[in-house]
């Protein structure tokens, strides 16, 4: 396992779950909507003129569990804190559906009102990415990705995605 070329799609997909599940508790007044959304892309519109942004801090590996942990520093940029008790998400690859791996944290965290804290989260990633990108996505040097059944507990609201998010920017792999 090549860690270098694995820790770049992590990290990218880390840095942009945060925000989305954080965004997700400025949509609680319309709760129904977002659990059976028409369009997960279209609910994240909604959040774009203010929403926290997330920051890559460390990381630290255990390659014999294929897990990640990383920190992620959040800006809450609202005027309330943000509880998250957890977050998770599966990781897949846009093209082929592949499944990549699982992101989540599930240790409570709490972000003060207008300021910015750090988090962590955890990555597993599975056995066959190496070889997926190999076999499939030769000579690419970044990836999209999609994640599938996103599931947050924000301010103790549960919130869970039935829709597939794809993540705007691709994910560098080499
Ligand atoms: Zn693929």
């Amino acid at each position: 396992m090549n860690i270098a070329r694995i820790l770049l799609l992590l990290i990218s997909i880390a840095i942009a779950i945060g925000p989305i599940g954080t965004a997700l508790i400025i949509y609680r007044d319309n709760l129904v909507d977002l659990v059976v959304p028409p369009e997960a892309s279209e609910v994240m519109t909604k959040f774009s003129t203010e929403k926290p942004s997330a920051t890559f801090e460390k990381y630290e590996y255990n390659e014999s569990s294929r897990t990640v942990t990383l920190e992620v520093s959040i800006t809450n940029p609202y005027t309330f804190n943000l509880v998250i008790n957890s977050l998770s998400a599966d990781v897949e690859c846009t093209a082929h559906h592949f499944h990549l791996g699982r992101v989540y944290s599930d240790i409570p965290q709490n972000i003060p009102a207008k300021s910015t804290t750090s988090i962590e989260m955890t990555v597993k990633w599975d056995e066959g990415v190496e070889a997926h990108i190999d076999s499939d996505h030769p000579g690419q040097s970044s990836i999209l990705v999609d994640l599938v059944q996103l599931a947050a507990d924000v301010q103790g609201i549960n919130v869970q995605l039935q829709s597939r998010i794809s993540l705007s920017d691709p994910v560098p792999i080499r």
